[in-house]
């Protein structure tokens, strides 16, 4: 394919291309600068294929992002929020020598070239690259490290392509769109809005923070049509809304996705009028892949809808073999050609080029999918099946209740049972298994409670569950 970015301009010269803060540059001004940035990170970057990018949603860490694919290097995305050792343990596993930054990221790297984005001078006469190939890996990202140690996850064109499409072919398309990206670039879900952008001619909005006052002022004042969040921004976002307040008139997608969200949350947006996305998707297929309709919000409630246009999906046993409920299966023109440096890994997941997300669920009868959780959370009590999630859900409305996780552990009789650690306040045992009792099954009902000291979540927000079970022998049970 044509560079995006040089296509873009010629279609489009003079549409909007990015908004930031005050500042608006149209798309012969982005391809105009991000020239001038490529210029300037040639000469640095001249030794490596691959370049590391630490940055938050602004207008220059953007005009990088042109300018790197510009200069045909493949970008490593590295999320802000990792510890220094787990930054490190990235740039290593990537093999970059050189990392730029934004102006306010401090923390010393264990890297060649650490460089802030103002310290980039010297400039280099530079061609840009003619084409985008589609089997050329444009970024490379970490997926969450929820399960276990981040894994580098290749992204080529074609993956970023076909994943616009897929959503364009969803959503549908108008000129006058607008996205927010307020979700992080160093993630698929900011990242694809970047390429969406260039892909449709769209404009793309950034905010590199997330305070929910402010992103419900700027949809309601401002004629944006589209937002990405997850869960947690959703929840603040609807907490905030006044009674009675609408997003502006052209709003008409917020697109929901990172992990299973409650249905009381959902339940609160629908009452607000929000026109909710759900979607499922993952670092290995550049974002969503199957999305539920706004329209079937109501319907559907649960549901995270049907594959997109591009997207096979089956429900199917470990071998492959289709069953009703069970693994999340899938064929995608955007799932990941591999991970980084295990070449090995991505067909361990792969059964006749269908890949095994590990996620587990069912199809409805109309061909919606649920997703009940990850293969891993699963909890096998005296042969019946508990979903972390579900149980987790249903104590979200618990008052007084701030956190849940449930896990399982071992158990002579019934092989194993669900155990929930909490945070909040004035909790009681039997206040708490009375509650469960009114509203699931017994035996999805925790057995015991304890009082957490500390939440471990991963850097993009998700809750991990290993490191509860290995301090659960000091955690206060309560009674
Ligand atoms: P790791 O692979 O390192 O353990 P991760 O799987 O959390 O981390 P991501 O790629 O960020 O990394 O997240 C994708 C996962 O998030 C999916 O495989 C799925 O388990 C979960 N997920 C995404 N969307 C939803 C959803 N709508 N409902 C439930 N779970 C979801
Ligand atoms: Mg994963």
């Amino acid at each position: 394919m044509e560079n995006w970015l040089t296509k873009r301009a010629r279609l489009t010269p003079n549409r909007i291309a990015v908004q930031y803060k005050n500042k608006q540059l149209t798309f012969q001004e982005v391809a105009d600068q991000a020239h001038n940035m490529a210029k300037k990170i040639a000469k640095v970057t001249q030794d490596n294929s691959r370049v590391a990018l630490i940055m938050n949603n602004t207008l220059t860490g953007y005009l990088v992002i042109m300018a790197l694919q510009q200069l045909g290097k493949t970008i490593v995305f590295i999320n802000w929020r990792l510890s220094v050792a787990e930054i490190n343990y990235q740039l290593a596993d990537a093999g970059v020598t050189t990392v730029l930054t934004d102006d306010d990221y401090m923390s010393e790297l264990s890297i060649d070239k650490q460089i802030k984005f103002s310290d980039l001078s010297t400039q280099q006469k530079i061609t840009p690259i003619e084409t985008f190939p589609e089997d050329f890996v444009t970024s490379i990202m970490y997926t969450s490290g929820t399960t276990s140690k981040a894994k580098g996850v290749m992204q080529t064109y074609q993956n970023h392509f076909y994943s616009a499409m897929g959503s364009a072919l969803n959503l549908g398309l108008t000129s006058d769109d607008s996205w927010l990206a307020v979700v992080p670039i160093f993630h698929i879900s900011g990242f694809s809005i970047i390429m969406r952008g260039l892909i449709y001619g769209m404009r793309v909005v950034l905010q590199s923070k997330f305070d929910a006052h402010q992103i419900n002022e700027l949809l309601i004042e401002q004629s944006i049509t589209a937002i990405s969040v997850v869960p947690v921004m959703l929840k603040q976002l609807v907490a905030d809304l006044p009674k009675g307040a609408h997003y502006n008139n052209h709003f008409r997608s917020m697109l929901l996705g990172g992990g299973p969200t409650d249905l009381v949350t959902l339940k609160q947006a629908q009452l607000h009028q929000i026109p909710v996305i759900q979607s499922y998707g993952m670092t290995e297929t550049a974002s969503q892949i199957v999305a539920l309709d706004a329209k079937d919000a109501v319907q559907k409630v649960g549901s995270v809808g049907k594959p997109l246009f591009p997207v096979r999906l089956k429900i199917a046993d470990h071998a492959g073999k289709v069953s009703q409920q069970g693994n999340i299966w899938i064929q995608s023109p955007t799932l990941t050609t591999g991970y980084l440096n295990q070449p090995d890994k991505l067909a361990e997941h792969m059964i006749d080029g269908w890949f095994n997300t590990e996620d587990y669920g069912y199809l409805d009868a109309e061909g919606y999918l649920f997703v009940q959780g990850r293969e891993g959370d699963m909890i096998n009590s005296g042969g019946e099946n508990i979903f972390p999630n579900e149980v987790e859900d249903i104590y979200a409305e618990y008052p007084g209740l701030n956190k849940i996780v449930v896990v399982g552990v071992s158990d002579q009789k019934w092989g194993s049972v669900p155990i929930a650690i909490v945070l909040g306040e004035e909790l009681k045992k039997d206040a708490l298994i009375q509650f469960g009792r009114e509203r699931i099954a017994h035996y999805k009902i925790p057995k015991r409670f304890y009082l957490a000291q500390s939440w471990h979540t991963t850097a993009s927000g998700k809750t991990q569950r290993k490191p509860f079970l290995a301090e659960l022998e000091r955690l206060k049970e309560l009674i």
